[in-house]
């Protein structure tokens, strides 16, 4: 063996080696974390992979950004075969695919090398270009490494710069050695043509030597770097439940009599392995935040700081990888993740939207995160903010976050001839459909016109339906979303236990929040049942011919609809509603606002937002009543009755000359007298 061979094994021994050590501290650092399952439906996982991480489906939303990153991306899988190719010819000279490979198919593979050199090429002159050009805004802040950003594009560029001018002077050393296929080496090797064949070898083979050292320092540099997503975001994909499976934004379910000796997290070690691993992906690449309202709107709150914090947490909490960080574990020891790295008000400022997970490329969920240290302030501190205490007390005595008299759940019924489920039941009947009309539809008087409304669809269509009246109670989802776990169970197992006394299969609700809980969280205790929203429900029977329309065609509107984020994100609603609008009025005019559907903004009244003041920065719900409002709306629909009193509330404080309906009374209005 030459010394040239025995040496180049040595670097690969060495650089592997080390490679291998940092990624088994890597892995030990997760254990950290608590246990998660996360290898449920493997065949959906795996789509998710081909999806999100192949394809690149969400880095694609960003029309700038996404084909440059998914260009470098495809690049690195393409030129990842012939970094192999390179490494065997180190340790096996003059070794090739061409050896076994079908002639075909190796010269596709060679004319891949030379295509996908030159197109990362262009993408990370392109990248550069952005970041210094450019200047976009969702770069900046939270302490994001931009120097590391050009280290590794600088990095990215050499390797790319060394592969082709190993390419170009090889052609240049051989002449006719490169076959048309080498469409972008063969011109460059053209280029050379004077270049004297021995210094073009000699430049090739040092060409190769820095192509192949520039792989090992890039592969050993990755551990150290915010790119060490490279290496962990096709993982994270495949281990997120954030695209399925798992209902998307189900709370993780908590066993309360477990005996440990705190609930909820603050600091990594209470933290699933998977957030710990969601830390180790993240790119920095802000689109989490700038989609965030509250960060939108000038609250403490960034998603990708509480993503880069945990990981920072992570790192200092166990001395950090060697070679890079200086301190000792013992030295931060004393500190946790909650109030050193993340405030309680950036905690208490997120509205649970789901914007950042639906955002993230590489399928973190920020959201569960803010939930457990949530679920900690409260259950294991009492600590939260005083405007919520109310709340709380009133859930418990009154079965509503507002204190109501549960006697008057429900009044907005009287004299409509609707039945509670008790009455049905000592008639012998069972009606087929629950209407379950929430806290909102019972009690405010604004939601419970909508309540109404759809009660006069639902007759009007002749559906068999019944409400539960003064035998209805919260289901627990703001406690849930407030962090407070101990109130939501027992709300929600009160409400399993009347909805099964009644035998209760299909429930319909006006209410997304209702609809998400009972729907998609109650089976996690025992509730199992078929729950349509109504815009769902309403579009169903339009569909089917069997809401009794007036013939006229109605209003020449101009309706904007707000997608409500517990619809729309968390369960994907989002043409019912809109199809219930165009069916109802065939003459109306519906725009879109510039944030709309799955990038659409929250109202801000989600997580528990509602039972708070808004004291920092600018209203949400006034941020994105204006963005409707420009669409030229005179009238904005919405199927919350929770967005329904943000916007109508901005509405009215800014004098707008529209008005603010939900699409139950779109269609009532429209209902043939009789
Ligand atoms: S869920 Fe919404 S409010 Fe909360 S951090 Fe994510 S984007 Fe921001
Ligand atoms: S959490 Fe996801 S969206 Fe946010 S900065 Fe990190 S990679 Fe980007």
């Amino acid at each position: 063996m030459s010394a040239e061979r025995v040496l180049f094994v040595f670097v690969l021994i060495v650089a592997a080696g080390f490679f291998s050590l940092n990624v088994q501290r890597l892995v030990q650092y997760l254990r950290r974390g608590r246990d998660d399952h996360r290898l449920d439906h493997p065949a959906r996982r795996l789509w998710n992979v081909l999806r999100i991480g192949i394809a690149q489906a969400k880095i694609l939303r960003d029309p700038v950004a996404g084909p440059m990153h998914a260009g470098i991306f495809w690049g690195f899988l393409v030129l990842t075969a012939g970094t192999v190719e390179l490494i065997v010819q180190g340790i096996v000279p003059g070794f090739t695919y061409a050896r076994f490979l079908p002639r075909p198919v190796y010269l596709a593979y060679s004319a891949s090398q030379d295509a996908f050199a030159a197109l990362v090429l262009a993408a990370v002159a392109f990248a550069f270009f952005r970041r210094l050009v450019l200047h976009p805004r969702r770069l900046d802040g939270d302490k994001t490494h931009h120097g590391d950003a050009y280290f590794i594009l600088g990095m990215i560029g050499g390797l790319m710069v060394t592969l082709l001018a190993m390419f170009a002077f090889d052609g240049a050393a051989n002449p006719g050695a490169l076959g048309p296929e080498k469409f972008v080496s063969r011109p460059l090797a053209a280029l050379l043509a004077g270049v004297a064949p021995a210094t073009a070898a000699s430049v090739a083979h040092t060409s190769w030597w820095l192509h192949v050292l520039l792989v090992l320092f890039f592969l050993n540099y990755l551990p150290y770097s915010k790119h060490l997503h490279v290496v962990t975001s096709l993982f994270n994909v495949f281990f997120s439940n954030t695209s399925g499976p798992g209902q998307k934004g189900v709370m993780k379910a908590m066993d309360l009599e477990a005996d440990v000796e705190q609930f909820g997290a603050n600091d990594v070690a209470q933290l699933t392995w998977k957030n710990l691993l969601d830390g180790y992906s993240c790119t920095e690449c802000g689109r989490c935040t700038a989609a965030c309202p509250a960060n939108i709107t000038g609250k403490p709150l960034s998603p990708r700081k509480v993503v880069i914090n945990t990981r920072q947490r992570l790192m200092e909490s166990v001395g950090g990888l060697p070679l890079v960080q200086e301190h000792a574990a013992t030295a931060v020891d004393e500190r946790h993740l909650l109030d050193d790295y993340i405030t309680e008000d950036e905690l208490w400022a997120c509205t649970s939207c789901r914007a950042c997970v639906q955002e993230c490329p590489v399928s973190i969920d920020q959201l569960e995160i803010i939930n457990e240290m949530r679920r900690y302030l409260v259950l294991s501190e009492s600590r939260f903010p005083e405007e919520l205490q109310p709340a709380f007390e009133s859930m418990e005595r009154n079965g509503s976050p507002w204190a109501f008299s549960p006697a008057d759940r429900g009044k907005w019924a009287e004299g409509l001839d609707i039945p509670t489920m008790a009455e049905a039941f000592a008639a012998g009947r069972r009606p087929q459909v629950l209407y379950w009309v929430g806290c909102m539809g019972s009690f405010d008087d604004r939601a419970k016109k909508t309540t109404v409304a759809f009660a006069r669809i639902l007759k009007a269509c002749g559906i068999d339906f019944a409400i539960l009246g003064q035998e209805e109670s919260c289901h627990g989802d703001p406690a849930r979303r407030m962090g407070n776990e101990y109130l939501y169970q027992m709300l929600a197992r009160n409400a399993i236990e009347t909805l099964d006394r009644y035998q209760v299969r299909t429930i319909v609700t006006a209410c997304p929040h209702c609809f998400h809980q009972l729907g998609n969280e109650f089976p996690q205790l025992g509730g199992m049942y078929e729950v349509i929203h109504h815009s769902t429900f309403i579009e169903r029977l339009l569909e089917e011919g069997r809401v009794p329309l007036q013939t006229e065609e109605g209003q020449a509107l101009t309706v904007a609809y707000h997608d409500s984020c517990y619809l729309g994100r968390y369960n994907d609603v989002y043409d019912a509603p809109r199809e219930t609008i165009r069916r109802a009025l065939p003459i109306a005019k519906l725009v879109e606002p510039e944030r709309s559907r799955d990038r659409g903004l929250c109202c801000g009244a989600g997580g528990g937002r509602m039972w708070m003041e808004e004291r920092t920065g600018k209203r949400i719900n006034a941020e994105r009543t204006e963005e409707l409002l420009a669409t030229g709306a005179d009238t904005i629909a919405v199927a919350c009755p929770f967005c329904m009193t943000m916007m109508a509330d901005s509405v009215k404080s800014r004098e707008a000359d529209a008005r603010v309906v939900d699409i139950a009374e779109v269609v009532a209005d429209r209902l043939a007298p009789g």
